[in-house]
């Protein structure tokens, strides 16, 4: 039985090293911490976004400019068949026309397109500049959250490394086989080692059955059922 009052005594300064380790990990600063490096990242995202949609913009733009030029052109030859070939009879008088309407539609549509850019291009910069603007003063207050939190888990670190002495030097006294199956609980739930307290798994208070408890009672390693944690006596 000693044994396992060993590894109960071991198990008492392993959990005290842990809530130490997860109050550090759950304080406020570092939450804080968390959620100003997460915005950061949202505002680099979001940065990049932009710069994706400026560039295919800047692309479209370049279709944009070939195809005007293009109609323009066109424009150019049917204004010249106008005045060294004139149409001959109404219908290719109206076919003419019909061309030249085209080409101006289309050159039309290309106009308000690029109006279209070159207003989404200016709100695209405004928009550049606040997110970068945003992104900076994040990363003052992350900065300036990571020295406090640096400061202030320095000596909750040290804490946490008197206590986890505290648990190394008890953990010689513990048998190996019994250390091995207490890390392997551990990884499922903590703390991994429970009392049995009046015929009951203290853990997750289930009662136990009776051939159990004669286990539990001869010194046998047993695993409650329910949680999974060793139970001794
Ligand atoms: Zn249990």
């Amino acid at each position: 039985m000693e044994k396992f009052e060993a590894l109960w005594a071991y198990q008492a300064e392993d959990i005290k090293a842990d809530a130490i380790a997860q109050s550090i990990r759950r304080s406020p600063t570092r939450q804080k911490l968390e959620k100003a490096r997460d915005y950061i990242l949202d505002r680099q995202k979001q940065y990049k976004q932009i710069e994706e949609e400026v560039t295919a913009m800047a692309d479209r733009k370049d279709v944009i400019a070939q195809g005007m030029q293009r109609a323009a052109r066109q424009l150019e030859d049917l204004q010249n068949r106008f005045e060294h070939n004139p149409p001959a009879s109404q219908e290719e008088l109206s076919s003419l026309l019909a061309d030249v309407s085209r080409c101006r539609d289309t050159i039309r549509q290309y106009e308000t397109e690029i109006r279209r850019i070159v207003r989404e291009t200016e709100s695209n910069d405004k928009l550049q500049r606040s997110v970068r603007v945003e992104a900076a003063n994040a990363k003052k207050t992350f900065d300036q959250l990571k020295a406090e939190y640096e400061q202030e888990s320095k000596s909750r670190k040290a804490e946490l490394e008197v206590q986890r002495e505290k648990a190394k030097a008890l953990a010689p006294e513990v048998d190996p086989a019994l250390m091995e199956e207490y890390e392997i609980i551990k990884k499922h739930i903590s703390p991994p080692v429970a009392r049995l307290t009046y015929g009951q798994c203290s853990g997750c208070n289930t009662s136990l059955p009776s051939a159990t408890l004669a286990k539990i009672k001869n010194g046998a390693l047993v695993e409650c059922e329910t949680c999974g944690r060793m139970i001794i006596q």
